[in-house]
């Protein structure tokens, strides 16, 4: 009889903030039918409860999913705390034992953050760099968060964009930076639909190879 093994695979994308990750990392799981994980939910919730007075290495240590549930999650003020809390070593070693078992789970996982393809799994099947000038992720931070009604200007969000590239690229622990065997892809000057085929090419080429 032929029994099939389980898929292992793993797509690792790292990026900085706004350069379109999420986006094309869920219509990637979508598409092959992976589970999903956005790494940096973990660190904003982390970040949510320091601003409530929590102890962030306590808060990391006891982390819930619905913890990651929060609407408020998404905000300016929550995403720069998350790249200071980032920082921490005890915070990261903290969140690192969950992210790399998602990453390991039957099925097929596609994971996007900062450290996917450097730490979390650096053996990842595929692993692509996603990035974009700081201007247009600003743009697009600033559209999203006008759809959302939220208040701020263009000029504000850029600044908050190039900050926290600055903390995320340069802290000692586990940096942003783009993994030697990382496609890198810039979507500067694409649409989200060509984002995700590119993307969905690059995987599906290792893929075939596995099944
Ligand atoms: O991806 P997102 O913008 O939600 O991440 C918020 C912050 O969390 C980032 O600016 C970064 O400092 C931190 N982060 C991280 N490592 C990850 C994911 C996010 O350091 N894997």
């Amino acid at each position: 009889m032929l029994v099939s093994k389980p898929i292992r695979f793993t797509v690792a994308i790292d990026g900085p903030a706004a350069a379109g990750k999420g986006t094309v990392a869920k219509g990637l799981a979508d598409h092959f039918g992976f589970a999903y994980l956005d790494t940096g939910l973990l660190y904003r919730a982390v970040a949510a409860k320091a601003l409530l007075g929590e102890n962030v290495i306590t808060a990391a240590n006891k982390l819930v999913p619905t913890d990651m549930a929060s609407q408020t999650l998404r905000s300016s003020e929550v995403a720069q705390m998350a790249s200071k809390v980032a920082v921490i070593p005890q915070v990261r070693a903290a969140l690192l034992a969950f992210q790399k078992s998602f990453a390991c789970q039957d099925g097929g996982a596609v994971l996007d953050g900062r450290d996917i393809g450097t730490m979390v799994c650096p053996e990842a099947k595929i692993k692509i760099f996603i990035t974009a000038s700081a201007e247009i992720r600003a743009k697009r931070r600033y559209d999203e968060l006008q759809s959302k009604g939220l208040e701020t200007s263009y000029e504000v969000v850029l600044c908050d964009v190039k900050e926290r590239d600055e903390r995320d690229m340069t802290r000692k622990d586990a940096p942003l930076k783009r993994a030697q065997d990382a496609y890198l892809l810039d979507t500067s000057d694409l649409s989200i639909v060509t984002s995700l085929q590119r993307a969905i090419n690059i995987t599906s080429a290792a893929f075939v190879k596995v099944i």
